[in-house]
């Protein structure tokens, strides 16, 4: 029994030293960071800390695989990030659309990119039958995909490619839910210059597969989701 305890505490310890050693490498990452980016420009964080101007908002997948700069290679500075659970673009969520208003009306940014990925975790539970909690709900919105395009998916017999497949509708459905609200059709209304586009990656290779649905005004939506400007009150 002694011998089980103290087994069981020098598991404990090592457990707390591979924690600590993983806390400890963030923050002599982030030196080195620092380090690198003073090497090839003495002035790089004098010159982010006078302001951003991005022409990209990314809305992708939380997922660890799939972060927007280093996919697309892409400095501090250059992509304005906004990432959640599979990727998912609704028109209740807050935190997406002050990111979207705040990237199109402010920043000017010039593509909104949703960009999903092969083997998303999120895309794959909501796939299943099973209940994982809190996150049903989220992927209650997938599962609305998955039911838009039942007649698709339900023929397709390896859940491998199935899965595949239900990423890529996923990501066209956020382009355009995207595209239904009033920040993407007023902005289009004032300007010719903003784009909105679907991607994939790949993890498996690290490629982006563009899905050629990028949208610049809204002939692809039903009549139904093209709003009418504004008219102001007399
Ligand atoms: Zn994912």
């Amino acid at each position: 029994m002694a011998r089980d305890n103290n087994s069981a505490a020098t598991t404990a310890q090592n457990t707390n030293e591979v924690q600590k050693n993983t806390y400890e490498q963030l923050l002599s990452g982030n030196r080195l960071f620092v380090e690198q980016e003073l090497e090839k420009d003495p002035d790089f964080f004098k010159k982010l800390a006078s302001g951003q101007s991005p022409q990209v908002l990314w809305i992708g997948c939380s997922d660890s695989r799939v972060p927007a700069n280093q996919v697309t290679n892409t400095k501090p500075g250059e992509v304005f990030v906004h990432r959640n659970i599979a990727n998912v673009c609704v028109h209740s969520d807050m935190n997406m659309l002050s990111v979207l208003d705040y990237s199109v009306n402010v920043l000017k940014v010039k593509h909104v990119i949703v960009a999903g990925h092969y083997g998303c975790g999120g895309v794959a539970a909501a796939m299943s039958r099973k209940q994982f909690g809190l996150i049903d709900n989220w992927l209650r919105h997938i599962k609305d995909v998955y039911r838009l395009h039942s007649h698709e998916l339900d023929l397709i017999t390896d859940p491998a490619v199935r899965a595949d497949r239900l990423v890529e509708l996923n990501v066209i459905e956020q382009v355009f839910n995207l595209c239904k609200t009033t920040i993407i059709q007023n902005a289009w209304k004032e300007r010719t210059d903003l784009e909105v586009h679907g991607w994939v990656v790949d993890i498996r290779t690290g490629l982006v597969k563009d899905l050629k649905v990028s949208c610049s005004n809204t002939d692809n939506l039903s009549k139904v989701f093209a709003l009418d400007a504004v008219t102001p009150a007399s």
